[in-house]
């Protein structure tokens, strides 16, 4: 109680948990529509919650914290965050193709997992009970094999792929933050692969980069 909570859902739009929408578990939910995401308006995102004094106040940041008067009058700070409204239409006209996307990254991952689960080394990352997942991205963890050998490998064949993320602790920029770290988070950056994921990958693209793995594996 009392602890407000603030959903990172920036890459998990069109996934839930019970039926339940992602984004819409606390107080208020972040999306990213950046260019990598399962929609996009380019660059930018946007701020959900049920609680309209807060949007209100967030819309005031958002807009250079403008005073009700006919000139520019500053109480407080504000920036400069706002969407255009080319680029907002862009993204409610992608809503109407948000269920297909999901559709078809899950096919995606679906076709990585029958042909890469065979792999002892390789683990994905498993949905939980209740959850629909967007598999926006399909990332996978290799027990021995170093990632940056299949990194490599794909990379001779002109197809992308990422390690996993950098945790913050790690970044020169907070080398001298306090740390609560188990070595989860340096695990999964050290074993990590993020897999080309793209809604309009067919599936011999997805066929092309497994048997580029696979030629790795062992
Ligand atoms: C993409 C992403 C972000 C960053 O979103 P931007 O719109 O690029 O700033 C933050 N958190 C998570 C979990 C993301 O997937």
């Amino acid at each position: 109680e009392g602890i407000f909570l603030i959903e990172d859902a920036a890459e998990s739009l069109g996934a839930s948990y019970r039926g339940k929408e992602s984004g819409t578990f606390g107080d208020m939910g972040v999306f990213s529509f950046n260019g990598n995401k399962i929609l996009t308006t380019s660059g930018g995102g946007m701020l959900v919650s049920n609680n309209a004094a807060w949007i209100e106040r967030a819309r005031f940041f958002a807009t250079q914290a403008k005073e009700d008067a006919p000139y520019y009058e500053h109480e407080t700070y504000g920036y400069n965050y706002r969407m255009s409204n080319v680029l907002a239409a862009i993204g409610v006209a992608q809503m109407e193709v948000l269920g297909a996307r999901v559709g078809r990254r899950r096919e995606i991952f679906a076709r990585y997992t029958a042909a890469l689960e065979k792999y002892e080394e390789v683990t994905f990352m498993p949905e939980i009970a209740g959850s629909r997942g967007n598999r926006w991205l399909t990332t996978l963890t290799l027990e021995y094999t170093d990632p940056y050998t299949v990194m490599t490998a794909l990379s001779a064949e002109k197809i992308e792929s990422r390690p996993l993320w950098k945790p913050m602790h790690l970044q020169p920029l907070f080398k001298n933050a306090l740390v609560a770290a188990n070595g989860t988070s340096e695990k999964l950056f050290s074993k990590g692969l993020c897999l080309p994921s793209g809604s309009s990958m067919t599936d011999r693209d997805v066929d092309r980069v497994c048997s580029v793995i696979e030629k790795v594996l062992l």
